[in-house]
This record gives structure tokens, C-alpha cells and sequence, in this order.
């Protein structure tokens, strides 16, 4: 399902031109308008979800082979050292457009990527808490 408004369903479906590098029933993979490096795709499912919450389970299964692809894809044809394969849920977590993608993005050893956090630490048994507060949602 389209949503209407949805500038990546239109992307998705080509009813929007794009610079396409990866297409099949499901998805489509373009080359994100503002790079965090040259090379940099992101990659579409053509029905919309606003999110990994909202994803299919089919789109869900399917998703990670064409990432797995296109990041092959990528590094050849960039020679880049490295990717970062990152996908944003939510404002908080950095998401500005809201019908899922995945990134892929090239990395060099000395470049302008940002993608990190400061460590943090359990106190006691509070990781298996955690742990098992997470497993009984599943
Ligand atoms: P996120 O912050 O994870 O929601 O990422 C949204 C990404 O979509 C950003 O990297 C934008 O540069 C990219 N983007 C937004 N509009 C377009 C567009 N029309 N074509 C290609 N990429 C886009
Ligand atoms: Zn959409």
C-alpha cells in the first residue's frame, strides 16, 4: 500500500525519478540526495511502513539479503574500507523521513561520517534484567 504524501513511496513506486542502483518486487535502492559519502544508498520497500515497527515480516525477510547485495555493490564500486548498514526508527533515533529505508553508506579510515555513541555500563545483575525483561516481549 501507498501512502499518500509519501515522497519515498513515490520514489519507491517511480512515480518520482531517482538515481536508481537496485530494484525488485519489493524494494528499490537509490542514492541517498544529501551523502554522508559518495555512494551512499538508501533502500526502499515500494509499500509503505513508517517503520522496522510497522514493516511487513515478508519485507521484514526479504530486506537484509538486498542490503547484504547493494553493500557489495557499494564497496566495489567505490573501493571504500568499510560501510555502516544503519536504519533509523523514530525522531529520537534520528529519522526524518518517515516510511522505513536502510542505509548503506561507504566508509574510509579518515573521513566525515559521525555514527557513535558514549559506552554506558550495568550495574550488577541489572543486565540479565534487561536481558529477560526484552525475551518475555518477544
Ligand atoms: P533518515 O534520517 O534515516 O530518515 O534518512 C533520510 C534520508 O533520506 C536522508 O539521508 C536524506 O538525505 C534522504 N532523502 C531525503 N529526501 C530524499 C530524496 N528525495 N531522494 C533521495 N534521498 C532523500
Ligand atoms: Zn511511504
Amino acid at each position: 500500500m501507498k501512502k499518500e504524501d509519501c515522497i519515498f513511496c513515490k520514489i519507491a513506486n517511480g512515480e518520482i525519478p531517482s538515481a536508481t542502483v537496485y530494484e525488485d518486487e519489493l524494494f528499490r535502492g537509490i542514492l541517498d540526495i544529501a551523502p554522508a559519502a559518495r555512494g551512499h544508498v538508501i533502500l526502499l520497500p515500494k509499500n509503505h511502513a513508517a517503520d522496522v515497527f510497522e514493516l511487513p515480516e515478508e519485507e521484514a525477510q526479504r530486506v537484509f539479503p538486498a542490503v547484504k547485495k547493494i553493500a557489495a555493490a557499494v564497496k566495489q564500486a567505490t573501493g571504500c574500507a568499510g560501510v555502516n548498514i544503519l536504519q533509523n526508527n523514530g525522531e529520537s533515533a534520528g529519522q526524518t523521513v518517515f516510511h522505513f529505508h536502510v542505509h548503506v553508506i561507504p566508509r574510509e579510515e579518515e573521513d566525515t561520517v559521525k555514527i557513535g555513541w558514549k559506552t554506558g555500563a550495568y550495574e550488577g545483575n541489572s543486565s540479565s534484567q534487561m536481558a529477560e525483561r526484552i525475551r518475555e516481549k518477544l
